[in-house]
């Protein structure tokens, strides 16, 4: 297995429409896996194949909460079959959008169908976080990013401080300097310390 490097926003990549993958083989395992070590790396809760850089419709999936508790999901070619009516709000977070987080408002139950590790068809019904979870990263196959449900507003404030972060490191490792975000950083931490149950999917 091997970690991966996770792309962050803004990136062309993250905006792109994903394939469907034909079948469930060795190399898509092997995605499958080192998607699942960098996400608990991260740490995270789910990760799509896109933001790794691979173009194919792939996520996995660990839950571990109190009240539901997944275990590793690996899904090749997953797609929403059903949707409730009825809707369900999250505060979400993303591991292409570090440190940033925003109400989201999405159907509360879905059905999904997929490929499962060994290839075997599966349909799976999803409420909770798990609901909310598997539709962030089917997103993520479209090229939506959960940014794309807020307002215009907050959505670009959120990309500039993005961009602003990203120079801000490129700048200080060009003159090779200790990230002078890092201050920065331990600072929002505290202030945010009530926001740290949200997830980075
Ligand atoms: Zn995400």
């Amino acid at each position: 297995m091997a970690l991966k490097t996770i792309l962050t926003a803004p990136d062309p990549r993250l905006k792109k429409k994903s394939k469907p993958v034909a079948s469930v083989d060795a190399e898509v395992r092997q995605l499958m896996d080192d998607m699942l070590e960098t996400m608990y790396a991260a740490p995270g809760i789910g990760l799509a194949a896109p933001q790794v850089g691979e173009l194919k419709r792939v996520i996995v999936l660990d839950i571990d909460r109190e009240d539901v508790k997944t275990g590793p999901l690996f899904m090749a070619n997953p797609e929403v079959i059903e949707a409730s009516d009825e809707d369900a709000t999250y505060e979400e977070g993303c591991l292409s959008l570090p440190e940033h987080y925003s109400d989201v408002v999405r159907p509360a139950k879905v059905t999904v169908r997929y490929l499962d590790r060994d290839g075997k068809k599966q349909e799976m019904a999803c409420e909770g976080l798990l609901s909310t979870c598997v539709q962030h990263e089917i997103d993520h196959l479209d090229g939506i990013l959960f940014v794309d449900h807020i307002s215009a507003l907050k959505r670009n404030m959120i990309l500039r401080k993005l961009l602003k972060a990203r120079k801000e490191k490129e700048r200080d490792e060009a003159e090779g300097k200790e990230p002078s975000a890092k201050k920065d950083k331990d600072k929002d931490k505290d202030k945010d310390k009530d926001k740290e149950t949200a997830p980075a999917l």
